[in-house]
């Protein structure tokens, strides 16, 4: 017999053997396992008696929702590939990703059927279901719930090969059109059992999550594996920093997954400081580079993070720094866990063994996706014959063979033939205490071929000027890394994972 490591599988061993412990918050209402898995199982009838089938495409557009885990499991269960669905995108993106994946059936919740509708005449799916909440218009729009409630439950978990498609995830598009990256079923497995074995999950663990679902780094940076320890999950249906400062206190929460601009938020926030936050164990952060001043301010309050690094197409950890390194190695990424091998790589494929030497961040193992939906030459160009990913990062190790990243080889900034990597000098600009954010960006200049432009918001109140903040950063930084121009901003733009829209700057 083949093992039992679909998550439609494991999750219903899970509730059958636990089924009366608590899965999931969310609201103020929760789920026993036992619970969930009759929702799974219902859905799973209902998604198969409208013609899915192994193989077959499930879209899902909503906020995040217990539903998005029911219908992600319930896939699972009938060998469907689940599509989850940036809610922040537009009509014709999501036209592009909905047509690109071939979705059959689109699930969404009432926030999002407008932008559907505008858009609906031209998507080939053949069956709209609205994923909860009551549908202004059910004949177009009916109810998952009314489908469910008439439907044969699913009770035996349909059997997959590790390498069959489990979901399709697109890329979150910071740098380009979306690609559908394919994640397996082995992929999932295997990021959890690398996470099982290098961080410290149990199984009466009360998991935050309120970074966005449809995102690998919310999904599956300790969500899934939660629930495979049959821990329990408070979800949000989005990040609001005051709401997570309380509800830490009110669940007693012990584990939680940010990107950094979230951290950033809750401890900018004026509960912050009398916000009970004992009970919390570990922050895994990740996501986009975490600005060094950040994490010793949270150090200093007794919240240990740890960094992670990774990205959609390594189903989440390519590398993760331990709870014993958090303080000593601050500001490192961590080593790859133990079943993932990651390497440096220099432009024309060579491997660095020197520490500190920079090159390319290139990741190979279980977790690494097969390559990208419907496009060969992108898989080809990304993974190379002896199975390494190219990451697009910068990054290198030091003399422990510990990892850190640089930044984005895109985003590097070459200014007067030096390299300049923006992290590094937004993290220099984020110690002044009156910054509130500040992203680096390189913009073309007839003389330096890139010149190094800081765009700044300031802390509400302050009297900061940008002579000032030029002043500062060169007391700290090299010349040609000093910013040759500033700009204010009230807040800088950025994507609903937190990350900054670098593009949009550039456009400025
Ligand atoms: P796109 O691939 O379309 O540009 P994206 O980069 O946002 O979108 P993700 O897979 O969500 O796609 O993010 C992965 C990227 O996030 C990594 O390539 C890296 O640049 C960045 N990243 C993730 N974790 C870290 C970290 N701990 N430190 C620095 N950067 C990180």
């Amino acid at each position: 017999p083949w093992p039992k490591i679909a998550m439609g599988q494991w999750f219903t061993e899970r509730a059958r053997r636990d089924g009366g412990r608590q899965a999931l918050t969310f609201e103020g209402r929760t789920w026993t396992y036992a619970e969930m898995l009759a929702d799974i199982d219902r859905l799973a009838g209902a998604l198969r008696a409208g013609g899915i089938e192994p193989g077959t495409r499930v879209g899902y557009l909503g906020f995040n929702h217990p539903m998005f885990f029911v219908a992600l499991f319930a896939c699972s269960k009938i060998g469907a590939i689940f599509v989850p669905l940036n809610f922040r995108l537009a009509g014709p993106e999501f036209e592009y990703i909905i047509n690109d994946a071939g979705v059959h059936t689109l699930l969404v919740d009432t926030d999002h059927i407008a932008v559907i509708d505008s858009v609906r005449d031209r998507l080939h799916c053949q069956r709209y279901l609205c994923a909860h909440g009551q549908p202004a218009d059910p004949a177009r729009w009916p109810g998952a719930a009314e489908a469910m409630a008439a439907a044969t439950p699913v009770s035996e978990a349909h059997q997959p090969h590790q390498d069959d498609v489990a979901v399709i995830m697109y890329t979150s598009g910071t740098t380009g059109r979306p690609k559908g990256a394919m994640l397996t079923v082995g992929n999932f497995w295997w990021n959890h059992v690398n996470e099982l074995v290098m961080l410290d999950m149990r199984p009466d663990d009360v998991l935050l999550t309120f970074a966005p679902v449809f995102h690998i780094g919310a999904l599956n940076v300790l969500t899934l594996t939660n629930f495979l320890k049959g821990a329990h999950m408070v979800l949000h249906r989005g990040f609001d920093p005051g709401l997570a400062l309380r509800d830490i206190a009110a669940y007693r929460v012990t584990t939680i997954f940010a990107v950094p601009a979230m951290l950033l938020f809750i401890s900018q926030h004026p509960d912050f400081a009398s916000a009970d936050t004992s009970t919390v164990r570990t922050v895994m952060c990740g996501g986009a580079p975490c600005p060094e001043p950040l994490l010793h301010l949270l150090d200093q309050r007794g919240i240990l993070v740890q960094q992670g690094y990774g990205l959609t197409e390594t189903a989440a950890m390519a590398t993760a720094l331990s709870s014993e390194w958090a303080t000593a190695k601050i500001g490192s990424v961590g080593v790859s866990p133990l079943l993932t091998d990651v390497c440096i790589m220099t432009a024309d494929g060579q491997k660095v063994t020197e520490p500190h030497a920079r090159g390319e961040v290139c990741v190979r193992g279980m977790n690494v996706t097969r390559g990208y939906w419907n496009q060969p030459e992108a898989t080809r160009n990304a993974i190379d014959t002896e199975h390494w990913f190219r990451t697009g990062d910068v990054g290198y190790f030091d003399e422990q063979g510990f990892y850190y990243i640089c930044d984005r080889v895109k985003d590097m900034i070459i200014t007067g033939g030096e390299n300049v990597y923006p992290a590094e000098v937004e993290s220099v600009l984020f110690g002044h205490p009156a910054v509130a954010e500040v992203a680096v960006i390189g913009v073309p200049d007839a003389q330096w071929g890139e010149a190094v432009v800081a765009v700044v918001a300031l802390k509400p109140g302050s009297q900061l000027t940008l002579d000032d903040l030029r002043d500062f950063a060169t007391e700290r930084l090299a010349r040609y890394k000093v910013p040759k121009q500033m700009r204010l901003v009230d807040a800088l733009p950025r994507n609903p994972t937190g990350k900054v829209l670098k593009y949009k700057l550039r456009e400025t």
